[in-house]
């Protein structure tokens, strides 16, 4: 994806910053004697059960690519059909209260061979949903009316687009075949390692989608799986496309140890004793940006030495450059053994905070 247009879509998000990181990952201990063991890598830990389950559909791409014609702007020429999927795609977006609810059924489209099994499977989402904040929204109806016209999109956009689609997806497939999955456990040891979750040895599917919005991944609760993800294939390349797949499954990681004493949880629980709780955007960005350091690190330790976190890349750090300087030198030094977490974690906490008690 186009780096400017994220970094335009990520000033609309709420959150956090930037600091240089070395530019290689250390591969011998400081010389100066360690406050705490060095955070676990692939070295002193057995590769993770928990893996991805890489995946491509039809029918996510045709959805996506209409969700992504819907917010675009400008004048790229329709196919027909996707004036009227669009249209739907609106009046659906709006009947579930906004953008933040499509959780609600692209879980379901991924398991839809064809845009005819879409409209069957839709037909069975329940008519009106109560979302956590207690609003009941409308959902079956206008969902089936957005599958109706996937079905009359479908010929069109198989014969246009979607040969060009598939050679995105293979590139993509290929590259992660190549560099990520097979040394993929040793990737999600380091990071259950690092955050303190239990291995819960899920299967996770992640669909490669070749046009998706911004801001080019998307991840959603589900039972069984713990979640799913859809992640833009054609946005990033080499070591980047490997760090979007972990950060996304690494929310998953997180939706299934809310009960557990992991790191991000040990942080929410400092912001929430400093005053930065929710609705605090702090609560729900300064949490996504340790990730966004944790899997970059990871990649980093793991996969490629040279590479460059994601969230540095495309400006997403420099954007919340307050909360990167306190977020990732802190983590860094964690992950290098000189400081314990609970210590990594007061001092993110007092630099976003000073003068507040750090711990909870
Ligand atoms: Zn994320």
């Amino acid at each position: 994806m186009n780096r400017l247009v994220l970094i335009v879509a990520v000033t609309l998000s709420t959150a956090l910053y930037a600091q240089p990181a070395p530019t290689t990952a250390p591969t011998t201990a400081p010389a100066t004697a360690p406050a705490t063991a060095p955070a676990a890598g692939p070295a002193t830990q057995p590769a993770a059960a928990t893996t991805v389950d890489l995946r491509t559909s039809f029918v996510v791409n045709l959805h996506f690519y209409v969700r992504t014609r819907m917010e675009e702007e400008g004048s790229r020429r329709d196919l027909v059909g996707v004036p009227e999927a669009v249209e739907a795609a609106r009046k659906l977006e709006a009947a579930m209260g906004g953008r933040a609810q499509w959780g609600l059924v692209e879980p379901t489209l991924a398991r839809c061979e064809s845009t005819a099994d879409a409209v069957t499977a839709l037909a069975r989402l329940p008519e009106t949903y109560r979302l956590r904040s207690g609003a009941e929204v409308r959902l079956r109806h206008e969902a089936v009316e957005l599958a109706w016209a996937y079905t009359r999109l479908e010929g069109e956009f198989r014969k246009s687009v979607w040969p060009m689609h598939e050679a995105v997806l293979a590139q993509a497939r290929a590259h992660l075949g190549a560099e990520f999955l097979p040394v993929q456990g040793a990737c999600f040891a380091q990071v259950l390692a690092h955050l303190g979750i239990r291995d819960p040895a899920l299967k996770i599917p992640v669909y490669l989608v070749a046009e998706i919005p911004l801001p080019g991944g998307f991840t959603y609760r589900q039972r069984g799986t713990g979640g799913v993800c859809f992640i833009g294939a054609a946005g990033a390349e080499g070591s980047l496309l490997d760090e979007m797949v972990l950060h996304e499954a690494t929310h998953v990681l997180d939706f299934v140890s809310a009960d557990q004493d992991t790191a991000l949880n040990a942080l929410r629980a400092r912001l929430s004793a400093a005053g930065l709780g929710a609705p605090a955007s702090e609560y729900e960005n300064v949490p996504h940006l340790l990730m966004f350091v944790e899997s970059g690190e990871a990649i980093r330790r793991c996969l490629a030495p040279r590479h460059e976190h994601y969230a540095e890349v495309v400006g997403y750090y420099e954007l919340f450059s307050d909360h990167t300087r306190a977020i990732r030198p802190a983590w860094t030094d964690h992950l290098d053994g000189k400081i314990s977490r609970d210590a990594a974690l007061d001092r993110m906490v007092g630099m976003l905070r000073p003068g507040q008690p750090p711990g909870p």
